[in-house]
């Protein structure tokens, strides 16, 4: 009885935490996927994986600019709204467009977790925690792997039109 329960379980982890991937508007084979990233950077963006804390070339700000999925290019967050959190991983207040990522819980390592991804290539990138500082209350933590930033002389998204 204790391994059906343990096998239900199991089956609804899955359909928990997994997105469907075949709903992502951008589809990559396996193949594809290991050729375009590091073994480390295919851990945790393919599987769910956590990069340690305080490795993140993001720490000490690069300059302004924008942090785009590392999977397909999307623009996911700005420097504007980046903070230091103390956490060892890249913290932003909120991403440049909502639509931009989706959310699962994840109820890994005995804790309830909203697990955040991108929505165009459904990459792991990291999780939302409701302990952030204004304006949003929200933390959004990323695993820098996950991230490819590029510096623009002026990456304020409310002046681009990028928050929405
Ligand atoms: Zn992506």
């Amino acid at each position: 009885m204790m391994l059906f329960y343990a096998i239900l379980g199991f089956f609804f982890m899955k359909a928990d935490n997994q997105p469907d991937p075949a709903a992502f508007p951008l589809q990559r084979t396996e193949a594809e996927w290991r050729a375009l990233l590091t073994p480390e950077q295919y851990r945790i963006m393919r599987q769910h994986g956590t990069e340690p804390p305080f490795c993140s070339p993001f720490a000490d700000m690069p300059g302004n600019g924008i942090f785009a999925c590392r999977g397909c290019g999307t623009p996911l967050f700005s420097s504007d709204d980046k903070y230091n959190s103390g956490t060892g991983w890249p913290s932003f207040t909120r991403p440049i467009d909502k639509q931009a990522l989706g959310t699962t819980i994840d109820r890994r390592h005995g804790m309830v977790r909203t697990e955040v991804h991108c929505a165009v290539c459904g990459s792991h990138m990291g999780h939302v925690f409701p302990d952030g500082p204004e304006p949003t209350g929200l933390r959004y933590c990323i695993n820098s792997a996950c991230l490819v930033f590029t510096e623009l002389e002026n990456p304020k998204a409310h002046e681009n039109g990028l928050h929405q």
